[in-house]
């Protein structure tokens, strides 16, 4: 698995209109290959989502890049991720120098990403649970990424984003979704865009959908 293949991957994503640099250099250097199962790492730098066991994937690299634009990280920033999954996204949080605060809900799944991260060095803050209640003690975020697809956008995540901070999550169906992304104008108001078509894993708990 070379440098060469995962730079191919990325000019493919910069030609798909991704143009945030510091989102494209990060990617470059954060190697995907240790983020997906042994069987699964010749297919590491297809744009394509990949399982990671427990019936959840690991997101398709393009998806990844257009919500971490779509998100405007900047240095420094205080960042929640919804959906720790394979810590893929946690890493190129970290790496774009965002303090990343990731929460999972599936126990087994959270244990072995957090060995990951001990492995390999990336210090984020981790948590088990229902991500759709946010995580009160850290809050306000500057910037909240759920990485799962929810029915609407959670109340406490709302209520969990800085002034002028920015929240962007799938809604929609359990099959299609489209990326919302939302900006705290005030303490009241926030302001919604909307980017179409996307396929995300359900995001579960108290405020998206119920365990199938
Ligand atoms: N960010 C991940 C990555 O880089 O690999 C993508 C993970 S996958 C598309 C979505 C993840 O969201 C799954 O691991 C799933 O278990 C998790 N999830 C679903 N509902 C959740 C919830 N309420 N709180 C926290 N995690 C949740």
């Amino acid at each position: 698995m070379s440098k060469t293949e995962r730079n191919i991957l990325i000019d493919s994503i910069a030609g798909k209109g991704i143009t945030d640099q510091k989102v494209l250099k990060a990617m470059r250097e954060v190697e995907r290959e240790k983020f997906v199962p042994l069987l699964m790492r010749p297919n590491a730098y297809r744009d394509i989502a990949l399982p990671i066991g427990y019936e959840q994937t690991i997101s398709q690299p393009y998806t990844v890049a257009i919500m971490t634009q779509a998100l405007k990280v900047k240095k420094g920033n205080k960042v929640l991720e919804i959906g720790t999954g394979s810590g893929y996204q946690a890493a190129i949080l970290e790496k774009m120098g965002a303090g990343v605060y990731t929460i999972e809900r599936h126990n087994d799944l959270y244990r072995k990403t957090q060995k990951l991260f001990d492995k390999l060095g990336i210090r984020v803050s981790t948590k088990c649970g229902d991500g759709t209640i946010g995580w009160s003690v850290h809050a306000p975020f500057d910037r909240i990424i759920v990485t799962a697809g929810s029915p609407d956008i959670p109340e406490s995540l709302k209520n969990q984003l800085a002034i002028e901070g920015r929240l962007v999550i799938p809604v929609g169906d359990k099959r299609t979704q489209t990326l919302k992304v939302v900006t705290r104008i005030s303490e009241q108001d926030f302001e919604i865009e909307s980017i179409p078509e996307f396929a995300f894993v359900p995001l579960i708990g108290r405020e998206a959908w119920d365990k199938e």
